[in-house]
């Protein structure tokens, strides 16, 4: 008979006992073996962190979870460094070519907010409607 004399292995993430040990890669500051999923987790969180994108405006290089998705309402596609955000959203503030309330770009009509309802910008017709309606 023969005798199997392994110590069994265990994953440095999971503690699970794992049959086929996967190194590590070094950049991950990890000691000891992984498990194949953590081993997949772990190589497809150090990818998404290592992506880098550019800014649409600017051009500037950034990995990914440093930059900012655009506003829906800009109609922007690509992503923004913090910089080129603020300055955006400063603009697009300024232009006032949307709804405050709901968003939708105007046309030729655009409506004064009252002061007393606690709402900067002004209005599509359906949410001054909607306002005058519900705080006179
Ligand atoms: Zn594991
Ligand atoms: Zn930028
Ligand atoms: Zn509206």
């Amino acid at each position: 008979m023969k005798l199997l004399n392994r110590k069994p292995s265990f994953c440095t993430i999971c503690k699970k006992q794992i049959s086929h040990k996967h190194k590590p890669k070094r950049e991950w500051a990890i000691e000891g073996p992984l498990c194949a999923d953590c081993y997949l987790n772990k190589m497809h969180e150090q990818y998404e962190i290592g992506i880098k994108q550019k800014c649409v405006v600017c051009g500037i290089e950034k990995k990914v979870p440093d930059l900012w998705e655009p506003r829906w309402q800009w109609e922007m596609k690509g992503l923004f460094c913090k910089k080129c955000f603020d300055e955006k959203e400063q603009e697009f503030h300024k232009l006032q070519d949307y709804c405050s309330i709901c968003g939708v770009k105007f046309g030729f009509l655009r409506y004064n907010a009252k002061s007393k309802w606690k709402v900067t910008g002004q209005l599509c017709k359906d949410c001054w409607n909607t306002q005058k309606a519900k705080e006179g």
